[in-house]
């Protein structure tokens, strides 16, 4: 579906060496000089226009969140912080544009910094993240050294790499800006906003790789063009990775509202056994609430088509489930990961993430009552908008999900 003149990373599976020299001969920091001379206000109205959405999950428009940020008033910094904390499970596709795209994501953060008057960008990079970071790290070196970046650069802008210690919640822009300042990763009560008072209590953006590594793309080729791919506010491209039951698990980038069939038979070779073999898919991250098979079938990926799906977008990591899965033993799997990595600040997330964890764990046990399901839905509801962050909704989404696509399953699973 996705022309290969539309692709955005053509080197996302590493098909060319990555260095500078390879990097340029394929359109990196072409046009560069041009692009930057054309200021801030036109980076930030071409962004705007092009309605990218931001690719980390949530799917705010990058434009408006650029726009938050009040003019340098000459007394506090601006800083831009790349949010490379990938932690998500079932995603993996900023690791990849880490590895093998990563002076895209510098002339990303180049322009971006340009559109928010900042002279200084960080990356907040996962822990775990050790070669994708060697990759970026060596990246930023070279444009160092080729004055792309740094005090003698046309446009002045340093880049820092700065390693995440292994905490979920840190992929959370507050936890992550905290952390970033040496404390422990923990969510803020916002307002304010980052734009407002964000890094060492000065306005701040925070972006996912993947929103700022499309930037150049949409910069040099235009706004136009970029809509042009999937439909209103819903534009582009995306990276997305796909994995469990399918014959070949996989990164790649596609059209935004790509129908899931296809994309499914085209990269990652049908789903085993055939289709008829499905169960259901977690289709943006774990977060994400389960879609039953029959619901699949005609599916679109884009944000709003997964909505009416009443399931979300997320990051485009998409989990495939075929009919041996125990489906209540992955989503009680989940239910553990949440409550070990809620921060404990808001008692809905910090009590609600173990109950239900106890109550999951109770039903794939055999020991779950029906009484156990009431429980599950009337606690998992409450977690939902009564707290700081979004893991509370994380960790009760999937749960609500399993009790509304498998209810006849989990009722053959407990004591009646
Ligand atoms: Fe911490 Fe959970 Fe509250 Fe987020 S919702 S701040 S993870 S306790």
């Amino acid at each position: 579906m996705l022309k290969k003149a539309d692709h955005i990373f053509p080197n996302l599976h590493a098909e060319e060496p990555v260095d500078f020299k390879s990097a340029s001969k394929r359109g990196d920091f072409d046009k560069f000089k041009e692009i930057i001379a054309k200021g801030k206000d036109w980076i930030k109205a071409e962004v705007l226009a092009s309605d990218l959405r931001g690719r980390g999950g949530a799917g705010f428009s990058t434009g408006k969140k650029w726009s938050f940020i009040a003019p340098h008033d000459g007394k506090r910094p601006h800083y831009l912080i790349i949010n490379a904390d990938e932690g998500e499970p079932g995603t993996c596709k900023d690791r990849e544009i880490l590895l093998n795209e990563p002076y895209k994501l510098i002339e990303g953060c180049i322009y971006a910094a340009c559109a928010i008057e900042t002279k200084a960008v960080y990356i907040y990079i996962r822990g775990e993240f050790v070669k994708e970071k060697a990759h970026i790290d060596k990246a930023i070196a070279e444009c160092l050294e080729k004055r792309i970046i740094g005090p003698k650069a046309d446009f002045p802008v340093e880049i820092y790499t700065h390693p995440g210690a292994g905490a979920y919640i840190c992929g959370e822009e507050t936890a992550l800006i905290e952390s970033l300042e040496g404390k422990r990763g923990m969510p803020r009560f916002k307002p304010p906003f980052p734009a407002q008072m964000g890094l060492y209590s000065c306005p701040s953006v925070v972006n996912n790789v993947e929103t700022i590594a499309s930037v150049p793309a949409i910069l040099k080729r235009g706004a136009s063009w970029f809509s042009s791919l999937g439909r209103p506010h819903n534009t582009g491209t995306k990276v997305f990775c796909i994995s469990g039951h399918v014959n070949h698990p996989c990164v790649v980038e596609e059209e935004m509202g790509v129908p899931f069939k296809y994309l499914i038979e085209k990269y990652a070779g049908g789903i085993k056994g055939g289709w008829n073999n499905l169960l259901g898919i977690i289709p943006g991250g774990s977060s994400t609430p389960v879609i039953k098979a029959e619901n699949c079938f005609n599916l679109n990926m884009d944000y709003d088509y997964l909505h009416e799906a009443d399931s979300s977008f997320g990051t485009a990591g998409i989990i495939v489930m075929d009919k041996s899965t125990d489906i209540i033993k992955v989503i009680a799997r989940l239910s553990k990961f949440y409550a070990h990595e809620s921060c404990g600040q808001c008692s809905p997330c910090r009590e609600g993430t173990h109950w239900v964890n106890d109550i999951m764990q109770r039903i794939i046990n055999n020991k779950g009552t029906l009484k156990d399901l009431d429980t599950l839905k009337v606690v998992s509801k409450q977690m939902i908008g009564h707290t700081i962050c979004a893991l509370a909704e994380a960790a009760a989404l999937p749960v609500l999900g399993l009790i509304n696509n498998f209810y006849s399953i989990l009722e053959e699973r407990v004591i009646k």
